[in-house]
């Protein structure tokens, strides 16, 4: 027996596609979206549109950003010789979010996993091999310290250590399976300090 009008459960089902909103969240969602007067409405549904229009990946690091080049890779004053390793764009913003880490960034997309299917030609490292090709001298592994992330640490520092780069991962203080975006700003500027050779 359908409880609600059938736009109500089409809203239902298409939020409840979203992560982390379970069935209950995307019914609470659902109603509160159609209480909400409808010029808000629009504009939720106009950003969007827009996000959606306009954010495209950087050239150089492949992070979420609205021009050719993200901030960081378009600032000369960063040390691009430095290249952090991180699993997505929010990893990236908790580490700026510290304001202490000058170097750039290359954000993989995800991690390999061998149970989810999810292999290295289905993240950015293709792209980080041909970064490797300009003048870097260090390459720092931030990837999460879940079986995933430590499992792409290793593929990557197997990929690079034949091209002489110096590689490092970030200290494992930080607690496994931990999002990187979880994490306050001293944990991750102990984590980047206490980086040790590969
Ligand atoms: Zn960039």
């Amino acid at each position: 027996m359908d409880l609600y009008s059938g736009h109500i459960n089409k809203l239902i089902d298409e939020l409840s596609g979203l992560p982390g909103i379970g069935s209950k969240s995307a019914q609470r969602l659902a109603f509160h979206l159609i209480n909400m007067p409808g010029d808000k409405v629009n504009r939720l549904v106009k950003t969007i549109i827009e996000a959606k229009e306009n954010v495209r990946y950087c050239k150089e690091c492949f992070t979420l950003t609205d021009s050719d080049r993200c901030p960081v890779c378009a600032n000369e004053r960063r040390d691009h010789s430095t290249i952090m390793v991180v699993e997505n764009t929010r990893d990236l913003a908790a580490y700026e979010k510290t304001g202490k880490y000058e170097g750039v960034y290359h954000v993989l997309h995800g991690a390999i996993s061998p149970m989810l299917g999810i292999g290295p030609g289905d993240i950015r490292l293709k792209e980080l091999v041909t970064r490797l090709e300009g003048n870097v001298g260090e390459v720092i592994i931030a990837t999460n310290s879940s079986l995933e992330g430590e499992t792409t640490a290793m593929y990557i520092s197997k990929l690079i250590k034949p091209t002489g780069i110096r590689v490092t991962r970030i200290a494992s203080g930080v607690p496994v399976g931990g999002d990187l975006e979880y994490i306050d700003e001293v944990t991750l500027l102990r984590a980047l300090e206490g980086r040790t050779e590969m």
